[in-house]
């Protein structure tokens, strides 16, 4: 047995001349989604359906449900453009129901204005013929325990009764790259989802500090781009390698300004990758006031290194904000687990939470900072990440 899902996307419905661009970009990304599946993805005037087999309908559903741009889905029971065939249907579908289903409405929207009986004349001729062919059914306009939604399509009529959300947002791609500063933290990778989510295609940049930090964190890093990578497919991550800095920095800046100078060294790398692959924005984690760093003279300081766009999808949020997302998209128990990150380990004692421009500039003059970003860049190490 086959099954159809249907599809509805949002948003994108109202971008105007856009339209058809932003709704190639979905049915490309929803065909990605399940490329490795037999499931086909078809348009469909202002929706789109998936079919596959029955036993890979929860699958199915589950990976479409990840992609941006698509608000919600509902597994359907497509019937031919017959009245009498839609009523057979609809005493189908409700006999497949648990007993305790037992109220009801139908509900009947109808794109193809050709088909002959119009919403509430379908609502009345299938609730009549419910009430007669189902036992113990009853109408409850106002509190049923589930709705009978028939949609009257061109080709085939539509009958389902429950829906999964979508993440909604626009379709990764169609509003450019951003470059994601992921950490192993709770905070980047809700960052890079909320950025994807406004149809930002990311690719990550993660510092380490091998030898000081472990590969497990590294590890961390690639865990976390992969379960990001469930929706937007393939993210390219590159790690760079930020020991040679820090012992630099250790050894020739005041110490409570440690963090800042590795901060704007970190942005300047991040700049010339950006540069050299064509993105346009960074995207960071960075909420504001959360810690020393991230205080209003701190950020300018950093930013004060780049004349890139810096994003920050999490300024606003309260950190238990934060964790709820993270755990919604399932990055939250990989950031949970214990790792040293390249940031932690030459934690001032005292840091500077309103660090001065010309002070800092003062300690970078103890910097070879082109050798120190040539020798950087030159650590870096690119895979991509799938799910
Ligand atoms: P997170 O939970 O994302 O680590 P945080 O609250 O720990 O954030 P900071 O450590 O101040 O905040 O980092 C601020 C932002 O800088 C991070 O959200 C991330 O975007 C970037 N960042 C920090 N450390 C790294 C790193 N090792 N590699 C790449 N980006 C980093
Ligand atoms: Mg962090």
């Amino acid at each position: 047995m086959s099954s159809t899902i249907l599809i509805r996307f949002g948003e994108i419905a109202l971008k105007g001349k856009n339209r058809r661009y932003f709704e190639n970009a979905l049915l490309q990304n929803l065909k990605n989604a399940v490329q490795d599946m037999p499931a086909q993805i078809k348009r469909m005037h202002g929706r789109f359906t998936a079919t596959c087999s029955e036993n890979d309908t929860a699958a199915v559903v589950d990976r479409l449900s990840k992609v941006f741009g698509v608000t919600s889905l509902s597994q359907v029971s497509p019937a031919a453009l017959e009245l009498e065939a839609i009523k057979a249907k609809a005493v189908e579908v409700v006999r497949s129901l648990p007993e305790h289903m037992n109220t009801f409405k139908v509900e009947t929207r109808r794109p193809n204005k050709n088909f002959p009986f119009t919403s509430p004349e379908v609502n009345r001729h299938v609730g009549a013929h419910l009430l007669q062919h189902c036992p113990g059914l009853k109408v409850d306009v106002h509190r049923p325990s589930f709705i009978l939604f028939i949609e009257i399509g061109m080709q085939a009529a539509y009958l389902y009764h429950n829906s999964v959300q979508g993440p909604g947002g626009l379709p990764v791609g169609v509003t450019g790259k951003g470059m994601l500063l992921l950490s192993g933290g709770i905070d980047s990778p809700v960052a890079g989802w909320m950025a994807m989510k406004r149809g930002l295609s990311l690719e990550a940049l993660h510092f380490h500090s091998f030898p000081f930090t472990s590969k497990r964190s590294q590890e961390k890093a690639i865990e976390l781009c992969r379960r990001l990578s469930c929706y937007s497919g393939p993210v390219p991550l590159h790690m760079v390698n930020v020991a040679g800095i820090q012992k630099e920095i250790r050894a020739r800046c005041p110490e409570e300004l440690g963090i800042i100078l590795l901060r704007r060294m970190m942005i300047r790398i991040t700049e010339a990758v950006c540069r050299q692959r064509g993105i346009r924005a960074i995207v960071t984690g960075e909420s504001l006031g959360q810690v020393a760093s991230q205080t209003l003279e701190s950020m300018e300081v950093i930013s004060a290194v780049t004349r890139l766009l810096i994003l920050r999808p999490l300024l606003a949020l309260d950190k238990h904000e934060i964790v709820e997302k993270a755990e919604a998209i399932d990055t939250y128990p990989v950031s949970i687990r214990p790792f040293e990150d390249c940031c932690t380990l030459f934690v001032p004692r005292h840091p500077v939470t309103r660090p001065n421009l010309a002070r800092v500039e003062q300690a970078e003059q103890n910097l070879e900072i082109d050798r120190l970003l040539q020798e950087a860049r030159e650590s870096m190490e690119t895979q991509i990440i799938k799910y």
